[in-house]
Parts: C-alpha cells; sequence; structure tokens
C-alpha cells in the first residue's frame, strides 16, 4: 500500500515538531512547529541565523533528544516513544552523526574509534570494516595514530568514518567544517558530496557556503520555524543568501 512504499522512500517525517526547553522556570521555545519531510537520497542543509533551531532540529532527528510535542518519525520510528535504552540502540544502528569538534575518544587510535560503534553493535569483522572505512575517506595511514597525532581535516574524516561504522539510512552533521581551516574544509565537503553521490541520505547543519552551495535542497530555519524550503539552484534567488557563490567544491583541486 501507498503508505509502505513511503515509509521505505521518507527518511524522516516531522509534522508540528515543538522543543521547549527549560531552565529553572523558565520556558525556551527552540521548535515551534517544524513541519518537513526528507526522502531517501536527498542532500539537505539546514541554514539560518544563530539560535534560530538548527542543533535542536538535528538532535531531535538523531534521537540525542526528545520532542515536547508533535511528530518526528526517522527511518519509520517514531522517536519520542522510545526510552532511553532503547533510543540509544536505535540511534547505533540507524544514524551516524558528525560533530563540530569531532567528538573522539581521546586514547583510542583512529582505527579503534571507527571500530567502536561496530563493537556496541556487535557486529562481526569490526576491525576489518573500520580499516576498509579509513581507506574510503582518505586516511588509511593514519590508522594508528591516537586523534592527538593528527590534523583538524583528518580528525573530522575519522569521524565521517566512525558515522558510517554501522551504515546507517541517515548521515547528520552539525557544523562538520566550523572548527577547520578552509582547505580542510573544502576536503571534507568534497568528501559529503562523495558520499551523497554514492547514494547516502544527508543532512547537514551549517553556516559553510560551500555546503549550503552543494547541497540539493536548503532549509532555513527562523525563530524555531521554517521560513524557507528550497532546492539549492534556486538559492541564488532569494536575497539573504545571495553572498554564497555557487561554486564546486573542485574548483582549487
Ligand atoms: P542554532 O543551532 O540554530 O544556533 P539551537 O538549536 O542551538 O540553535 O538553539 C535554539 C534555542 O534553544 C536557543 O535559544 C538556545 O539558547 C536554546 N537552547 C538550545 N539548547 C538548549 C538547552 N540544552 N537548554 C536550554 N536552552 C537551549
Amino acid at each position: 500500500m501507498a503508505t509502505g512504499q513511503m515509509a521505505d522512500d521518507v527518511l524522516v517525517v516531522a509534522r508540528d515538531l515543538t522543543k521547549v526547553y527549560r531552565q529553572g522556570r523558565r520556558e525556551i521555545p527552540a521548535l515551534r512547529g517544524i513541519t518537513l519531510a526528507v526522502r531517501r537520497g536527498e542532500w539537505v542543509a539546514i541554514v539560518g541565523p544563530s539560535g534560530c533551531g538548527k542543533s535542536t532540529l538535528l538532535n531531535l532527528i538523531a534521537g540525542l533528544d526528545r520532542p515536547t510535542s508533535g511528530s518526528l518519525q526517522v527511518a519509520g520510528q517514531e522517536i519520542g516513544l522510545l526510552g532511553e535504552e532503547a533510543l540509544a540502540r536505535w540511534r547505533r544502528h540507524n544514524v551516524g552523526i558528525v560533530f563540530q569538534f569531532f567528538q573522539l575518544m581521546p586514547t583510542l587510535t583512529a582505527v579503534e574509534n571507527v571500530e567502536l560503534p561496530m563493537l556496541l553493535a556487535r557486529r562481526k569483522g569490526a576491525r576489518q570494516r573500520a580499516l576498509a572505512l579509513l581507506e574510503q575517506v582518505g586516511i588509511g595511514h593514519v590508522a594508528d595514530h591516537l586523534p592527538s597525532e593528527l590534523s583538524g581535516g583528518e580528525q573530522q574524516r575519522v569521524a565521517i568514518a566512525r558515522a558510517l561504522a554501522n551504515d546507517p539510512a541517515l548521515l547528520l552533521a552539525d557544523e562538520p567544517t566550523g572548527n577547520l581551516d578552509s582547505e580542510s574544509g573544502r576536503q571534507v565537503v568534497q568528501l559529503f558530496s562523495e558520499l551523497w553521490r554514492a547514494g547516502r541520505t544527508l543532512i547537514l547543519v551549517t553556516h559553510d557556503p560551500n555546503i549550503a552551495s552543494l547541497a540539493a535542497r536548503v532549509v532555513e530555519l527562523r525563530d524555531g520555524r521554517v521560513a524557507r524550503d528550497v532546492p539549492a539552484d534556486e538559492v541564488s534567488h532569494l536575497p539573504e543568501l545571495a553572498g554564497i557563490p555557487l561554486r564546486l567544491a573542485t574548483e582549487h583541486g
């Protein structure tokens, strides 16, 4: 039936999604009713001014936090219905997450960092797959290095390999180039672009014009709501985003 087909093809469905943080007696409405669908194979950049709710939305989609109200289905699962443990298990198998500050385990080598989610998921052949993933992201030669022995760009590649470890339906990233020099950032953007072309579904929160211009779709948040949701080739027509150069990642490469 149509619903079954939809569940297969649509990876994220948010309906009237809200998130209110509480600080003592104060209520901070971070999301005020987000309705959004993301299909398998899309590359969505989430943009908007600081504090508009980008990270909150990404964290909810990642299952790192739960909605206050509304519905959020990710990979067929209603996120708000899962308890802590079930949510952690679900997350391990369904989403890969990349953060601005890499968040690698400092005492584990690159390959051990990539292996970790597979060991937690009791997956066989973890070491071999971790090495293959490091090769895939172009840093097989630093597999035995500790994060402190790697450049920022290399650390982010390890984090991307780790995010792919359990072959998740969704690859999510929060400002993945925000802590990188421009050349390393450009290479990381190119890597995301290659992963997308190979069939991955990407949702990235970003201020980086290179990512926003390469993404197939740009969702702009303002004050906890979707202000605009447009295919990227229309982005240059938006006055607020008109400064973003629509250049290719390979321009200098
Ligand atoms: P963005 O990623 O667009 O900068 P955020 O999603 O981080 O925005 O934040 C949206 C709003 O929610 C902001 O007002 C922020 O201060 C608030 N906020 C985010 N996380 C928390 C939290 N854990 N506790 C309280 N307020 C929060």
